[in-house]
């Protein structure tokens, strides 16, 4: 099965470099540009569904783990208001409140092909449902950890990365022979179970990686300001050769491995994306089409190429059941971030498993998206909700972001023994 597929994990991958200079000179600061915009910035998201694999104890009070949602506005007025030419911010969250709006995602989310759902997505129309503005709430050191977030961390890696339960958790401090273990099984993998831990194992980084750059480094509640910066040491403690006898560099090249998955879905979805009849919707039709020509912009900016057709291509029963398997677990990964009692890291672990679930459903719609007809018309049975699209750049924004706080970290690194 997909040999194509391990070439390419274990040759490409040593080209970090080219990686680096890519994201961080080119790709990162026009992505960065069009998630400030409305349209990616605003997220709507359930925060309150109840942990449905065991019962939470409590919910995280710590101030950083906060979520800011957007203020509630008074919908009805905005409703029927045809000329938003001047509008304040509170009434453009009144608009994505609209009943026009709302009528707009219903008809995107008729279309969409429910089998292909990688992830479940939360309720649109749930009341518990919220829309939360990124831009207020950044993914950052929150002071989650222990027994709470390595519960959460045990759960999708041993129930939901093909791990037999015999096999040592890499959870814990791993002794040489349980190291040699742990990678013996893994080794022993297909490669689609290989790529499923590696893009998970690649999100872990993700997210550590954000904690150690927006570290909280001084500040008090009400008496000082926080400040917010790169923690070298805890950097080091996470990901240096030495200190993590060796499991670090693996850890960062598991991140580089789920920046070229999620690059190559982004440029995959390009035809789709070039249907005039797709919109993204923001209520302004001057900044919709702004926005819809930096993204197209940034789709065709990306020169990589990736043999992702080497996946599921062995014995065509055992390939559908693999994918299907993928699917599965990929679901319930998605709800067990209900379970993450600290809600700011429960919205972005929602949102990056979301938006990795829908880069798998476009890796695996090549035929439908090749299909899609260029004249418009929205009879294809490809489509990507709001939600998805959003959590999409988002989740890739994150992972191209973490890219280049490796690069700022190696800078300080420098700096320092320079100065020695
Ligand atoms: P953890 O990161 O908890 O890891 C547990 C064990 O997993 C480690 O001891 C190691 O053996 C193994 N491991 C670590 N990294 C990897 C990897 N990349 N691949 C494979 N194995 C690995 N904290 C914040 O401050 N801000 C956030 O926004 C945030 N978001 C989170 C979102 C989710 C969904 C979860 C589950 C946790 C989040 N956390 C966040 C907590 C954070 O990820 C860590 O769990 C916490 O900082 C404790 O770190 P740790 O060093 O104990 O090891």
């Amino acid at each position: 099965l997909g040999l194509g597929f391990r070439d390419y994990l274990d040759d490409c991958l040593c080209d970090t470099k080219t990686i680096d200079s890519f994201n961080n000179g080119k790709l990162f600061p026009v992505l960065h540009q069009l998630l400030q915009t409305d349209y990616f910035r605003f997220y709507k998201v359930n925060l309150n569904k109840p942990c449905p694999f065991w019962a939470e104890k409590n919910r995280c009070g710590m101030r950083n783990c906060a979520v800011k949602p957007c203020k509630p506005v008074n919908v009805q007025n905005d409703c029927d208001n045809e000329n938003h030419t001047e509008i304040s911010l509170s009434r453009k969250l009144a608009l994505f409140c609209s009943e026009k709006t709302r009528q707009a995602i219903l008809e995107w989310k008729r279309y969409d092909d429910k089998e292909d759902y990688f992830c479940l997505l939360d309720d649109e129309d749930s009341p518990d449902s919220q829309y939360v503005d990124l831009l207020l709430n950044p993914e950052r050191f929150t002071g989650y950890k222990g027994a709470e977030a390595w519960k959460i961390w045990n759960s999708i890696y041993e129930e939901n990365c093909f791990k037999p339960y015999t096999v040592t958790r890499p959870l814990s401090p791993m002794t040489a022979y349980a190291r040699k273990e742990f990678y013996r099984w893994l080794e022993e993998l297909c490669v689609e179970k290989r790529a499923f831990y590696r893009l998970i194992s690649g999100l872990h980084t993700s997210i550590n990686v954000h904690l150690c750059a927006r570290y909280l480094l001084a500040g008090e509640y009400k008496y000082k300001p926080y400040k917010w910066g790169h923690n070298l040491s805890e950097f080091q403690q996470r990901f240096d050769e030495d200190l993590t006898k060796g499991e670090g560099p693996k850890r960062l090249r598991n991140l580089y491995f789920i920046y070229l998955i999620e690059l190559r879905a982004l440029s995959k979805v390009l035809p789709f994306f070039e249907q005039p009849s797709v919109q993204l919707y923001t209520g302004q039709a001057e900044q919709d089409k702004q926005i819809k020509k930096m993204l197209l912009q940034l789709l065709r900016s990306f020169p990589l190429h990736f043999d992702e057709g080497a996946l599921f291509t062995g014995d065509k029963d055992e390939a559908a059941h693999l994918k299907e398997d993928f699917k599965r677990k990929f679901r319930n990964i998605t709800r067990i971030m209900d379970c993450v009692d600290c809600l700011k890291c429960r919205l972005w672990g929602k949102l990056q498993t979301q938006g990795l679930g829908t880069a798998l459903k476009i890796l695996f719609s090549e035929h439908q998206i090749e299909a899609l007809p260029k004249s418009g018309s929205s009879k294809t049975n490809f489509q990507l909700t709001r939600q998805e699209i959003i959590s999409l750049f988002n989740a890739f924004g994150r992972i191209s972001t973490s890219i280049r706080e490796i690069e700022n970290f190696r800078s300080i690194l420098r700096n320092i023994s320079l100065e020695k």
